[in-house]
């Protein structure tokens, strides 16, 4: 069985003392670079871990680098997702993709099994991003800064068309977030079986210019198909709203 990034994590913070401080933790940094040998920013994943294990109450901030464990409990899903952690990673669609990823291994789970969690594949993975360690149902986790339309951005053209064929085809987990209120808004899951060869559409090949020159892409039309509630907005009671807004200032700060 493969292990989850969330495994491991749980497994190093287990052995951690009731206080420990960020250098405690960045000294499994060569240990876990070992279970994810592609990851080339696993000091920028623990630091977003720490992040999400703070939003799920698994631990707390007491500020300058020291943390404090809060329960053995079990993690609480959190739709928290803060884009502003300071990573040392430029690219603003790279972070993008490590914060939502780190988000995503610790509250998704398999849809098909008990797992409650799934393990990130190698990033040259064809088609699918992650999968899940027991009975290997595989993932794409999609994210978005808003809502989704009708299309949603595919993987590479050729593998994906060949996964439906031979009906491989992972399931998609879309992810919309609303980064203002650093916040996870809705997810939902739709089935891979449901996307059928005509829903694939090639993208124009990559320029020249590009890393990936000559690179096709697709995209997928998802109109019409049969999707399931993955995560809701949550409710928040008026006796609350009411409080926050006898609390809210008149003037602006
Ligand atoms: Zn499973």
């Amino acid at each position: 069985m493969q292990r989850s990034w969330k495994d491991l994590v749980a497994e190093i913070v287990s052995r951690l003392p009731s206080h420990f401080e960020l250098r405690d933790v960045l000294k499994y940094e060569r240990e876990l670079g070992l279970y994810y040998p592609n990851n080339s920013h696993i000091d920028a994943k623990i630091r977003q871990t720490l992040q999400v294990l703070r939003d799920q109450r698994v631990i707390a901030f007491e500020g300058r680098g020291r943390y404090s464990k809060i329960n053995a409990a079990k993690p609480q899903f959190s739709p928290l997702i803060d884009f502003t952690v300071p990573l040392n990673i430029t690219s603003r669609a790279q972070v993008a993709r490590l914060v939502l990823e780190t988000w995503a291994e610790f509250n998704l789970f398999c849809l098909n099994c008990d797992a409650d969690s799934l393990v990130r594949l190698a990033a040259n993975t064809p088609v699918a991003d992650f999968e899940c360690g027991v009975c290997e149902a595989r993932y794409q986790v999609k994210g978005k800064d808003g809502r989704f339309s009708s299309v949603i951005p595919g993987a590479a053209y050729q593998p994906t068309i060949e996964a439906v064929r031979a009906g491989r085809c992972p399931d998609y987990l879309l992810i919309e977030y609303d980064r203002r209120f650093s916040t996870v808004v809705f997810g939902v899951a739709i089935s891979g079986q449901s996307i059928t060869e005509n829903r694939v559409i090639a993208r124009a090949p990559l320029g020249a210019t590009a890393r990936r020159a000559g690179w096709i892409g697709c995209t997928l039309r998802i109109e019409g198909l049969p999707m399931v509630s993955v995560v809701e907005p949550h409710v928040v009671d008026p006796a609350t709203v009411r409080e926050r807004w006898a609390a809210n200032p008149r003037e602006p700060t």
